[in-house]
């Protein structure tokens, strides 16, 4: 074996897709429910897109961006995330002239430069929402509520929901002045990089996962205590309708998120199926990034899941069929002649919706037999000379055994309804 896919990339393999399509086609349906439409921006952008929009102190931008120099010296980054893509979609094609509200949802490969490990990869998959052109509060539980159907769509039971406010920047300001006179004395308890990221990105401590750095957090000062009327008001608008839609939440002063562009709601969702405390989808409000971006102030909010993660957890709890398709019928072939009749059958019959195979390697009628049961196919056509002197096949039930003649006139209508009824 010479060659190895990178690491942290991995393939998905045709037995896992029907989980993935299975996550593709509720997210679909989902989304369509709650109007929201598909959008696709392009895989890379140029570098300042990201840097700007998710912010130059933040680990995805200072760490973890696959950045490189096209061929034209212009530096390109693979999107680490869609919401920063999303936005200069907006403006580039000038949605806030088009409509009043933009609601969209996209699904994809993102790529960041991480240590891969379980639920954690390189290239990986993300499905969100975005809805850029409204403050309303009943907008964010629409996001959360969204994220949450599309999970319980899927099979999941036990989904559960971390909510803050991280308010608005003039909030954070006073909040972060205080956190970091609380923290500098306290400096030579936390990791190195909490350390670090007291002079570039002191809310990031926040969310540190170093349990010494968590003690030290836990009795500082909290961000919703710092809340401007509107924020605060806005937090509790959010609330109000999640009780109203009987959504459980858990409030968490110390969840801030690893993006820069929020400002006000911040959500995690997260599944208590199998024990998983690691969030599914991650979201909130980013109120400035349109703004950033060049645009007039436009509030939005958004979310984005990823589909590893969410695969890997249907996949234990064995949510979803493992198999999907099978063939509806195969076609075991005798000679060159009826070779040729079969591959026009076949054709024939996958016009109308039906999956059909037959041989390609030179197998016994035998071997095709087997061929045919090792793919689940429901029933196999039998052609050989004997048939085509005779001009019908015989159609054979899998499960049955039972077989019977049909005209090479009418085929194509007896086995539909044969299969379909
Ligand atoms: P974020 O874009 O960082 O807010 O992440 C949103 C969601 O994307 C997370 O909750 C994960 O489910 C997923 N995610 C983020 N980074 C990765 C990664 N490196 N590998 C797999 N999934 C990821």
């Amino acid at each position: 074996m010479k060659y190895y896919a990178p690491k942290g990339l991995s393939d998905v393999l045709p037995e896992e897709m029907p989980y993935w399509h299975a996550v593709g086609d509720e997210v679909r349906s989902v989304m369509s429910s709650y109007n929201y439409s598909e959008i696709r921006t392009p895989m890379m952008e140029k570098t300042e897109v990201f840097a700007r929009g998710v912010g130059e102190n933040t680990d995805v931008v200072s760490k973890e961006m696959y950045t490189f120099d096209d061929k034209g010296g212009r530096s390109m980054t693979l999107r680490p995330e869609n919401t920063a893509s999303a936005v200069r979609a907006y403006l580039e094609h000038k949605f806030y002239g088009k409509e009043e509200l933009s609601k969209w949802y996209y699904l994809g490969p993102m790529f960041r430069y991480e240590a891969p490990q379980k639920g954690r990869s390189r290239q990986f998959h993300q499905y969100g929402a975005e809805a850029i052109g409204s403050n309303d509060p009943a907008l964010d539980a629409e996001l959360i509520t969204l994220a949450i159907d599309i999970l319980t769509s899927l099979g999941l039971e036990d989904v559960g929901l971390k909510l803050n406010s991280i308010g608005c920047p003039s909030d954070r300001e006073d909040y972060v002045d205080d956190l970091v006179d609380y923290l500098e004395p306290r400096k030579e308890g936390l990791c190195s990089d909490c350390q670090a990221r007291l002079t570039t990105n002191p809310l990031r401590i926040l969310d540190c996962k170093n349990e010494r750095c968590q003690e030290i957090v836990k009795d500082g000062p909290v961000i919703t205590d710092y809340l401007c009327t509107d924020c605060q008001e806005h937090f509790d608008g959010v609330k109000s309708y999640l009780n109203e839609l009987e959504i459980d939440y858990v409030l968490e002063p110390n969840l801030v998120r690893g993006l820069d562009y929020y400002t006000k709601t911040v959500f995690e969702v997260f599944s208590e199926d199998l024990g998983a405390q690691d969030a599914l989808v991650g979201g909130g409000r980013y109120d400035e990034l349109v703004e950033l971006f060049g645009g007039d102030p436009t509030p939005a909010v958004g979310f984005a899941g990823g589909i590893e993660r969410l695969v890997l957890l249907l996949e234990e709890l064995e949510r979803v069929s493992g198999s999907e398709g099978g063939l509806d019928l195969y076609i075991a072939t005798i000679d060159d002649e009826s070779k040729q009749a079969a591959m026009k059958l076949g054709r024939e019959l996958r016009k109308v919706g039906l999956a059909t195979e037959m041989d390609y390697l030179e197998k016994s009628l035998q071997g095709q037999l087997g061929y045919a049961d090792r793919y689940d196919a429901r029933y196999t056509a039998i052609l050989g000379p004997r048939e085509i002197e005779n001009d019908e096949l015989t159609l054979r039930d899998m499960e049955s055994g039972d077989q019977v003649k049909v005209s090479l006139d009418n085929y194509v209508e007896e086995i539909v309804e044969k299969l379909i009824g």
